[in-house]
């Protein structure tokens, strides 16, 4: 996101260059692993070859699903960005990729490889399940991302042709009708940012505005799936498939601040809010229905049934990017936070070869094999494990774009200052000072950000986490204890000055609110950014996760680089019996242990386990 207005400012992925440490490992697994396994699926599976194909004008049978181009962008995406931050180990691949989806582009630039050929379905003849302007959208990212990257023109040509595609046939008077996935609306925006061609703005706000007006054939999933029960601007509250809703969100964020349309905006702010008070898992994930991937009800927030697709989380941190940058408000980066290390880091497996498409925060049983289908590859990416791949790949490539371009949500920049947002180890060149950021955040909470090159008269600004009750900070002869939530100022930093911040990292524990009815009774444990959870691969032997309590009162302690607390086993009566009682009757006599917590993002690398988040307390 370049964004032309609003309150901060983004740097270039170009400008941000991460070191060693947890973003910057991930980084680089990133390149050296999950990059070339997706682009080795998609191969494998003849995604790619689907463009080939189509450019030889011959019949072919298009292998994927609907949305099966849009992973081949959302790679290219990925690839590009790794050029922006100096790493060129894939730039062949890229070259082929480009070449071989621009040689299947039409004279009148629409671009998909299953519609419109005479032995295909005719264009635009399906708007709930096609994907057509889905998989434009990601095009558009694609080629923005190539040529910020590279400076070659090829692919963002094609990217003007098939826009000016849209343009025309989905202007007021043509085509009056929205994808059922939004996406192109982001597309848009960013190719508008890129070539200051305003009609690309202005389509995409006319698809925000003419979402909401029923134009979407009814469904079983009723009008909320496709976010078209309600305008944009008069909804209170996400709704419907959460990965639809949340890029719509993203790209009506991306609207509202480009053509200050502050109603537009505060709508959003206004559905931010209550989505994130009454519909986030304590991950940072979003939806809890898995038959239609969607977002439930207010306080419907099941640990054991959260789907909280991965890719809703990449689209969260795309929402409140976006409304971090409009409003400069620091509990937009605190959500991306949470969501960046509780689901985007928990869906790739350490190797880089499997990931989770639905994150559970409750794990029941160990799982039994997915299905799979010929290829080999997860029919439904449940919570069965971290799979190589999937039919529905979309969070892999996700993930992966993700990744190449995490070195831009770290610091920003507006007149006369700098805002550290994240405590990610690397180097950041803003326009007004060098920002180097030394950490091992969040093994500590230790956090050293020394400024070179400074513009005299410039702020640095700090991110301190809700969480983080009790933060120092310090700068030459001064120490200070900056309130939580918001964002410390460093006025006028000096040439070469190192700032200290020192975030309290003792783990503590959560409630949920009580309309939270799943997990009631129930607490987790936090540290730093991170959700901890409790794993069978931990437990005394023959403990059975469903029979562990929290100990009363136990407060968790960090020990050997772990967290621990107290537990009780309630061996429970025989299987076979009623299993309710009058609450007078007591269990069985509770047997204790110390047990270590996992952090979130690591589960699973252990074997077949059953984990859970919310652990409920023993009575005493
Ligand atoms: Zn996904």
């Amino acid at each position: 996101v370049a964004f032309r207005t609003g309150t901060f400012r983004p740097l270039a992925v170009s400008d941000a260059r991460l070191t060693e440490g947890f973003w910057g490992d991930r980084q680089d697994l990133n390149d050296t692993a999950i990059i070339p396994h997706a682009a080795e699926w998609m191969t494998k599976l003849d995604w790619v070859r689907n463009f080939e194909d189509a450019a030889s004008g011959l019949p072919y049978s298009h292998r994927g699903r609907e949305f099966a181009d849009s992973e081949v962008y959302k790679i290219i995406e990925a690839i590009s960005w790794e050029i922006a931050r100096g790493r060129t180990d894939h730039a062949d691949l890229l070259d082929r990729l480009i070449s071989s989806v621009l040689a299947a582009q039409e004279p009148d630039g629409y671009l998909h490889t299953l519609f419109g050929r005479a032995w295909q379905r005719p264009r635009y003849s399906d708007f709930q399940w096609g994907h057509e302007l889905y998989c434009f959208g990601h095009f558009l990212q694609a080629a923005v991302a190539h040529h910020r990257a590279t400076g070659d023109e090829r692919m963002l040509r094609g990217a003007r042709a098939l826009a000016d595609h849209v343009c025309v046939m989905f202007a007021p008077g043509g085509l009056d009708r929205v994808c059922g996935h939004a996406e192109i609306e982001l597309g848009l925006a960013e190719l508008w940012r890129e070539t200051g061609d305003r009609r690309y703005l202005d389509q995409a706000s006319v698809f925000i505005e003419r979402r909401g007006t029923g134009t979407i054939p009814l469904h079983e999933f009723g009008r909320a799936f496709w976010q078209d029960d309600l305008k944009v601007r008069d909804a209170d509250v996400l709704r419907g498939h959460a990965v639809r809703a949340l890029y719509l969100a993203a790209g009506a964020a991306d609207v509202a601040a480009e053509t200050g349309d502050d109603e537009l905006r505060s709508a959003l702010e206004r559905q931010w809010r209550q989505t994130v008070a009454r519909r986030t898992y304590l991950t940072g994930g979003m939806g809890s229905h898995h038959m239609d991937e969607a977002f439930g009800e207010d306080f419907v927030l099941p640990p054991d049934r959260s789907y909280c697709e991965t890719c809703a989380g990449v689209a969260s941190v795309m929402f409140s990017w976006r409304l971090l940058l409009a409003t400069g408000e620091a509990k937009y980066a605190d959500l991306i936070e949470r969501t960046l290390f509780n689901v985007v880091a928990t869906s790739p497996s350490n190797d880089g070869h499997a990931f989770f498409y639905a994150n559970t925060l409750h794990q029941r049983v160990t799982h039994s094999l997915p299905s799979l289908n010929e290829d080999g590859v997860v029919i439904r990416g449940g919570a069965a494990g971290r799979q190589a791949w999937f039919e529905v790949s979309c969070c892999p490539p996700n993930v992966a774009r993700t990744l190449a371009s995490l070195g831009a949500y770290v610091v920003t920049e507006s007149d006369h200052a700098i805002q550290i947002q994240q405590f990610v180890a690397g180097v950041f060149q803003t326009s007004s000072a060098t920002v180097r950021i030394s950490t091992d955040y969040p093994r500590s909470g230790t956090v050293e950000i020394e400024v070179d090159a400074v513009t005299p008269g410039t702020a640095v600004h700090i991110r301190i986490p809700a969480w983080a009750d009790g933060a120092r900070l310090r700068r030459t002869g001064d120490e200070t204890a900056p309130p939580a939530g918001d964002y410390a100022l460093v006025a006028d930093v000096q040439d070469g000055e190192r700032i200290t911040l020192v975030l309290p990292m003792q783990p503590r524990l959560s409630r949920a609110d009580d309309r939270v009815d799943a997990v009631r009774g129930s607490l987790a444990v936090e540290r730093g950014p991170e959700v901890l959870a409790l794993e069978s691969v931990d437990l005394p032997e023959g403990w059975p996760l469903d029979e562990v309590a929290l100990a009363s009162g136990a407060a968790p302690v960090e020990r050997d680089g772990s967290v621990w607390v107290d537990v009780v086993r309630l061996p429970q009566t025989d299987d076979a019996d009623w299993p309710y009682a009058r609450p007078e009757t007591t269990a069985a006599t509770r047997v204790p242990a110390s047990v270590s917590l996992v952090r979130y993002h690591d589960w699973a690398e252990r074997g077949p386990s059953t984990m859970r988040v919310w652990i409920p307390v023993s009575g005493t």
